[in-house]
């Protein structure tokens, strides 16, 4: 049996630390986009010197990208029982290319989460984590950008996820053990069944 789950939220809401812990859990990869890209950037190739600045300006990247991207990882991970998506899909494109492609797999979007977090303390995150990562696009006007961005694209994909049944809401503002278990209650239940 496969399982695929979408997690989603905004930038710094906990989305790669939760994918981190469940995927041990369950036997599942966790496909970031961001990562991916992150990868590309550090390795110098075109892709990665064709979204840096982007990423930097807190923008998204075409769908084209970061689709071909999420294509190549699933047939590298031909053994995985099923996907953590985190940070994808960003648009409509995306997760209608997402669905074709689990589809040709005989699979499906299982479940998505959406881990909520407050404005407030997403800055608090994104200050505590630019001084421990150093990553290029945790500073305040990037950050700024990177809300509005999810905003935007949150009124398109939750919608979408919507009409195709249940989008299970986490409360992201607790620790992040209790955040794992809130997860694991919702997810636990439907990979029982
Ligand atoms: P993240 O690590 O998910 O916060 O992503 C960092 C940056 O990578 C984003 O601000 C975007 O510029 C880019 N990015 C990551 N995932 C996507 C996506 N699914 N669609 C478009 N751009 C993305």
């Amino acid at each position: 049996m496969s399982f695929n789950v979408v997690f989603f939220g905004p930038p710094a809401a906990g989305k790669g630390t939760q994918a981190k812990i469940i995927e041990q859990k369950y036997g599942l990869k966790q496909l970031s986009t961001g990562d991916l890209l992150r990868a590309q950037v550090a390795a110098g190739t075109e892709l990665g010197q064709q979204a840096k600045a982007i990423m930097d300006s807190g923008k998204l990247v075409s769908d084209e990208i970061v689709i071909g991207m999420i294509a190549d990882a699933m047939d590298n991970a031909k053994k995985a029982k099923g996907f953590i998506f985190d940070g994808f899909p960003r648009t409509t494109a995306q997760a209608e290319a997402l669905d074709k492609m689990l589809k040709e797999r005989g699979q499906k979007i299982d479940m998505v989460l959406e881990l909520q977090v407050k404005d407030d303390a997403l800055l608090a995150r994104i200050k505590k984590r630019a001084e421990e990562e150093g990553r290029s696009d945790d500073t305040v006007d990037a950050m700024k950008t990177r809300l509005e961005q999810y905003r935007n694209y949150s009124a398109e994909v939750l919608p979408y996820y919507q009409k195709q049944g249940d989008v299970m809401r986490i409360d992201g503002m607790r620790p992040v053990d209790e955040v794992t278990m809130q997860i694991e209650a919702v997810m636990g239940e439907d990979l029982a069944a």
